[in-house]
């Protein structure tokens, strides 16, 4: 699930917020009740490693070993040596 931060533009002050992608974005301050804007929270997106598997791995249909083969971006030669 996402994390959204957002700030007060009554108090300023700033919080984040874990909500689904389909969850309408939060409009109060948990503070004071004002006004928010979400933010871009760059936290949010460390999404590295997904998919990692379907550029270099794509062609060993049958080695499709996802787990315990994590971290293997196909470029370092220490990945499937052994
Ligand atoms: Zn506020």
């Amino acid at each position: 699930m996402p994390m959204y931060e957002y700030r007060c533009t009554e108090c300023d002050r700033q919080f984040e917020a874990v909500q689904k992608f389909s969850d309408e974005p939060l409009k109060d301050c948990i503070y004071c009740g004002g006004t928010v804007k979400r933010l871009i929270s760059l936290s949010s997106f460390h999404l590295k490693g997904s998919g990692w598997y379907v550029t270099d791995y794509a062609r060993k249909k049958d080695d499709t070993r996802k787990a315990g083969q994590q971290g293997c971006d196909g470029k370092k030669k220490t990945c499937g040596g052994s």
